[in-house]
């Protein structure tokens, strides 16, 4: 049986204000403090059915570009790319200098290009087909491992190919993911990207992956920032024990 307990009192007295009375919040940690996360975010954040963005190819494609850039830089990249050429057999083609000129803008270009080009080489031969839909029919582990096999790919660029378009049971751990998932203590202190990944992926509610990365984005981006975490606010404060710890730290300051 999974072991449950009150959240710590701040300084053994009186619970901080938004604290539900006599219920029990699940250890940090463990499947059960997992699930409450994802459904608080639900809660506070309202439904969120899957959609796809873009066709596999293009999800990789873009993923790649978006390594150490701006969500904003990251679009006009894409789209220089899609307007230049027509389609990505084009891309593979192309002088590797052209392809950097074109993308140069979401930087790391003389990296980004020739590794775009060294992936569309590889799946330009694949039997199954260049467009990657059939890995829609492979078990996840397998469609996994056939992506993290390409030049360049990892574990996040393979899940957010594998949750955005075929809204596989998988929450790619972004900086936002990663983050939140280390102050809640869904993972322990300093686990990897990866860990926070494997972990959320296997516990998240079937079903829940796409709409709980969504949800874990926005809250990373609105409310539990990088520098600011806005603790006071946060759905998620009783099953959080960096939070508690910061708030507790603002109150002693503040006697
Ligand atoms: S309580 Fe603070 S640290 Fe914890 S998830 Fe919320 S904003 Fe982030």
């Amino acid at each position: 049986m999974r072991r449950l307990r009150p959240p710590p009192r701040a300084g053994g007295g009186a619970r901080p204000a938004g604290y539900a009375q006599g219920v029990a919040t699940p250890r940090p940690g463990t499947r059960a403090h997992t699930v409450q996360i994802a459904r608080r975010l639900e809660e506070a954040q309202g439904p969120l059915p899957f959609a796809r963005r873009h066709d596999p190819v293009s999800e990789l494609v873009t993923t790649l570009l978006s390594h150490s850039t701006t969500d904003a830089n990251q679009f006009r990249a894409f789209a220089a790319l899609r307007e230049r050429y027509p389609d990505w057999d084009d891309v593979r083609r192309a002088p590797v200098a052209e392809v950097e000129e074109t993308i140069r803008v979401a930087g790391l270009a003389n990296q980004k290009a020739p590794r775009i080009q060294a992936v569309l080489d590889a799946l330009a031969d694949d039997p199954r087909g260049a467009d990657l839909e059939w890995l829609g029919d492979l078990p996840l582990p397998e469609a996994m491992g056939f992506l993290t096999s390409l030049p360049g790919v990892g574990p996040k660029t393979a899940g957010c190919v594998m949750c955005f378009c075929f809204d596989a049971p998988v929450v790619p751990a972004d900086t936002h993911v990663h983050r939140i998932a280390l102050r809640t203590g869904i993972v322990p202190p300093r686990s990897s990207a990866a860990r926070a990944q494997e972990r959320l992926s296997r516990w998240v509610p079937p079903g829940a992956a796409y709409a709980t990365h969504m949800r874990l984005i926005a809250h990373g981006r609105t409310i539990c920032t990088a520098r600011a975490p806005r603790c006071a606010e946060c759905p998620l404060l009783e099953l959080c024990p960096t939070g508690r710890r910061l708030l507790r730290g603002v109150a002693r300051r503040m006697i």
